[in-house]
């Protein structure tokens, strides 16, 4: 195995992604020590049931001094409070990195807290569950998934070199972007698709003319698999949205025109513009299992369709 990458390094979060990058850091060998700390004892004693730290911190100060990367794994909307109760306490050189689902609120929040001394490198793991907490965490999460990095453009170049270094060894394959781009991107592929599903769940359920037993009982596998999407976590999504306001807007408003439109088709009976719009989604569909980002297997590859 080769070197570590980090002497030590410092988690802040152990949910889904903080308890997830300490299994598979272990097993790349990537850090020499990992510190991790959580709000709540709960979490912290969990994470020292699970076993999946070298030590666990009684602050995120504590957790963060001496470490060469420190690495925020908390709903985005809580990065500038938590920066400014570790910015003393790091070293200087030292990298600071998140894996929050927006950027541009992230650096945002974190630089005016920094000194010049320590690198903010934001990033963005594409990869992640419905599931939350530090028992959610599994070391195989990142391997064959994009991690977007998006530096700044003060970063030192080694200290960008190792922290890609880091996300290769976790698993990802890793991209690099600026923020604003990384944001309008991901309003398209992740945050309003997931505002649709909770949308719809929502409506399926609050329909006076169908029974909420029925929705449960005969839900087929189109409000099925939005169902498992809008079961994501309340606290981070809420985060989400209040901080990638203006291109999830942005794209909701498209969203909005390009249903309308098939309103429009349904009524009018036009099936030639529904066929080809549903044969255009189908190739995109095609296109993500050819580049190896789903399975072409029935049912997502579940064993059998549940049954109602
Ligand atoms: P999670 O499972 O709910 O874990 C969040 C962790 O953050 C918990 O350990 C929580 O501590 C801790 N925390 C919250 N506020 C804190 C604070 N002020 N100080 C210290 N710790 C705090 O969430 P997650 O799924 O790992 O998501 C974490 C981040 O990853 C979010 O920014 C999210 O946008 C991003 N992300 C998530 C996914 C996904 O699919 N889940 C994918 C990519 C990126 P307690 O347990 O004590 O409350």
């Amino acid at each position: 195995m080769s070197e570590p990458i980090f002497d030590r390094l410092a988690l802040i979060g152990l949910g889904l992604i903080g308890s997830s990058i300490a299994h598979a850091a272990r097993r790349g060998g990537l850090a020499r020590e990992i510190v991790g700390y959580a709000r709540s004892s709960e979490t912290r004693e969990t994470a020292a049931r699970l076993g999946f730290l070298d030590r666990v911190a009684d602050s995120a100060a504590e957790a963060a001094t001496d470490a060469d990367c420190v690495i925020l794994c908390i709903p985005v909307g809580s990065i500038g409070a938590v920066t400014a109760q570790i910015a003393d306490a790091m070293k200087p050189g030292a990298i600071l990195t998140d894996v929050g689902s927006v950027k541009g609120s992230v650096i945002a929040q974190a630089a005016p807290h920094l000194p010049d001394s320590i690198q903010l490198i934001p990033a963005h793991p594409i990869a992640g569950t419905e599931q939350s907490g530090p028992e959610a965490g599994f070391a195989e999460l990142f391997d064959g998934r994009w991690c977007i990095l998006t530096p700044l453009p003060g970063n030192d170049a080694d200290a960008v070199a190792r922290l890609r270094a880091f996300w290769e060894g976790l698993g990802s394959d890793v991209a690099s972007m600026d923020a604003a781009h990384h944001d309008r991107v991901l309003a398209v592929t992740s945050h309003v698709p997931h505002l649709i599903a909770y949308s719809i769940v929502g409506t399926a359920s609050d329909l006076e003319t169908v029974a909420e037993s029925e929705v449960v009982k005969y839900s087929a596998s189109g409000f099925r698999d939005f169902t498992r999407i809008a079961a994501s976590d309340p606290t981070m999504w809420r985060d989400v949205f209040l901080h990638n306001k203006e291109a999830t807007l942005e794209v909701l408003g498209r969203v909005t025109e390009d249903l309308f439109a098939l309103q429009r088709a349904i009524r009018w009976g036009d099936g030639d513009a529904l066929f080809e719009r549903f044969t255009e989604t189908r190739a995109i569909r095609r296109g993500i299992v050819e580049a190896g980002q789903d399975t072409d297997r029935p049912n997502f590859g579940r064993e059998k369709p549940p049954r109602a």
